[in-house]
């Protein structure tokens, strides 16, 4: 599938609340936050799943990491900590089917999830 709600997004079809963007990614603030921030990062060349990523090029891969990681210090710029979450397939709770990685925190999270 590829119209999903989160390729709309990055069409500039749907609005969201833009946390930061460059040539790579987009990060975006979750509609429906399950945390003081919660905020939704997707590569702007696209995947449908985090499993999809072990036939990709590394350095692509490696930029998607390194922006999240860049994100979440925008998020958190006094290191208090946070998770990052990737929810991969069906079992693993995935409901839009286009690559995002989760950055939750602002409160202390509890382990394990459900
Ligand atoms: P998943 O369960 O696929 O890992 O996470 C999908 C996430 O996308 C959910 O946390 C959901 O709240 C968020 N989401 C779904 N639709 C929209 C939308 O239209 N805008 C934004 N900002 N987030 C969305």
């Amino acid at each position: 599938m590829s119209n999903t709600i989160f390729d709309k997004i990055l069409a500039g079809d749907i609005p969201v609340d833009s946390v930061y963007e460059d040539d790579d990614i987009l990060a975006f603030s979750d509609i429906n936050p399950k945390a003081p921030f919660h905020v939704l990062v997707i590569p702007k060349k696209r995947a449908s799943r985090f499993s999809e990523l072990s036939s990709r090029p590394v350095e692509e891969t490696g930029r998607f990491f390194a922006a999240v990681s860049k994100v979440a210090a925008l998020l958190d710029p006094n290191d208090n900590g946070y998770r990052v979450v990737i929810n991969n397939g069906s079992d693993g709770g995935q409901e839009v089917e286009y690559l995002h990685a989760h950055i939750l925190g602002g409160r202390k999270l509890t382990w394990p999830p459900g």
